[in-house]
């Protein structure tokens, strides 16, 4: 069995990462999201062990200690972590496994794991990325202010991926996200792999 692909797909907040994302597991087979581990309070709506696994900083520390994270980081004063056994166990089953981690988080990732490809979704213009985190009722003006200007710092990485996604319209976006999953289930590295009976079969 051919074995799986890590994505590690970052935005700035309020691109529409988690709404593409969540789309594209749900209409993609052979493809899961890794669920982190936070510190940060659940919003409303979020689902423990869906959304984020929601732990203690005390546990998220003791985690740290036993070396259980493939990534973690700090982002807006909380901590976030991708656990590496669970990541590590969907690729070998030959699952692409999508990491939604920050640039920091990417580029711990890249150096433990350097075939991962990277993927970094971009909202049409400041203004409508302005919008949009207005438009996101669940947090007050002072976090707004402050996540519009980490996102032109956060924006600032685009050039440590592979790909640049612009999320103007939400289906092309979807679009071009499934194009790329596709395309690198087409390349010659995976099918020669994935289709090694074919390919022996039409050589006979
Ligand atoms: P939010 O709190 O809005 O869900 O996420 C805030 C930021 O944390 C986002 O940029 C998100 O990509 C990042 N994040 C979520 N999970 C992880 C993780 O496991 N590792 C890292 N490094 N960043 C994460």
């Amino acid at each position: 069995m051919s074995k799986g692909t890590l994505y590690i797909i970052a935005a700035p907040s309020g691109a529409g990462k988690t709404s593409l994302v969540t789309e594209l597991v749900k209409t993609t087979r052979y493809l899961t999201v890794s669920v982190s581990h936070t510190t940060r309070k659940a919003r409303e709506g979020e689902v423990h062990g869906q959304h984020y696994n929601f732990v203690s900083v005390e546990e998220f520390q003791k985690m740290i200690g036993k070396g259980a994270f493939l990534e973690h980081a700090e982002v807006f004063g909380n901590f976030y972590g991708t656990s590496q056994a669970w990541v590590e166990e969907q690729l070998e089953q030959g699952v692409d496994v999508i990491l939604e981690i920050d640039w920091q988080g990417g580029q711990q990732v890249r150096r433990l794991m350097p075939e991962a490809i990277g993927i970094f979704i971009l909202p049409p213009s400041q203004k409508e990325l302005h919008k949009r985190l207005t438009g996101r009722s669940t947090d007050d003006a002072d976090v707004i202010a402050h996540r519009m200007a980490k996102a032109v710092s956060e924006m600032s990485h685009y050039n440590e991926f592979e790909y640049i996604i612009i999320n103007d319209d939400f289906d092309e976006a979807l679009f071009d996200l499934k194009a790329v999953i596709r395309s690198q289930r087409l390349s010659l590295e995976f099918q020669k792999d994935y289709r090694r009976e074919l390919l022996s079969d039409l050589l006979k």
